[in-house]
């Protein structure tokens, strides 16, 4: 599957915002939107700072969305298709359904410093759920899901040491109860807007994608 290679802090430099991609460095001075808070680039740091057009700022919040959760276009559009199928407000049923991915739910659970390292988690083997092995980044949790880092990866250190860092930024949402001690942790509900805490319009991205 096609997969953004390049580097990621030129992401959150377009977007003008943090997008929390590179785990610890993200938290500390190294960050590059502190260092750079100008768009990438040649012409990053002369260019002209117009206003968006109606279209530009719709395009911005959608872009903004897939680069939080970590997907390209075409996967991007088939989660909006199935939200929009959903009963709902299509915009609440995409964020939501992007919180429950597989991959988001591991980093969230703060068994990962990044989403992109809790995806690698998942891929490599390293996840169950309900006691069973699960590889596929974008499967959808439910409730009463049973999620666990699998006994023999817990000796890979960075797991532990994301454990703790999770804990102590206080990253576990409401919806989720996490035991990081014995690194397995619960789906207790399905998520709420309020406890989806991305700065994200969904609005503009139902707009853009009604055009
Ligand atoms: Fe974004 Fe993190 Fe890079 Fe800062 S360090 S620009 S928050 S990915």
């Amino acid at each position: 599957m096609a997969r953004y290679c390049d580097a990621v802090c030129k992401l959150c430099r377009r977007e003008k915002l943090k997008l929390f991609l590179k785990g610890d460095r993200c938290y500390s001075d190294k960050c590059a939107i502190q260092k750079r808070p100008y768009a990438p680039g040649q012409h990053g740091p002369t260019a002209r700072r117009g206003k968006y057009s109606e279209f530009g700022v719709q395009l911005r919040e959608k872009q903004k969305v897939k680069r939080l959760y970590g997907l390209l276009e075409k996967q991007f559009r088939l989660t909006y298709d199935k939200a929009a199928a959903r009963k709902g407000k299509t915009g609440e049923n995409l964020l939501v359904m992007l919180e429950q991915r597989l991959d988001n739910t591991v980093y969230r659970m703060g068994f990962a410093r990044s989403l992109a390292e809790a995806r690698q988690l998942v891929k490599h083997s390293h996840v169950l759920v309900n006691g069973k092995k699960c590889n596929i980044p974008s499967m959808q949790v439910k409730k009463n899901d049973a999620i666990s880092i699998r006994e023999k990866s817990h000796a890979v250190a960075f797991i532990q040491e994301a454990g703790d860092a999770a804990a102590r930024k206080g990253l576990v949402p409401g919806w989720l109860v996490v035991d990081h001690k014995a690194m397995t942790g619960k789906v207790v509900a399905d998520p709420t807007r309020e406890q989806i805490v991305v700065p994200i319009q969904e609005q503009l991205i139902v707009e853009l994608y009604s055009r």
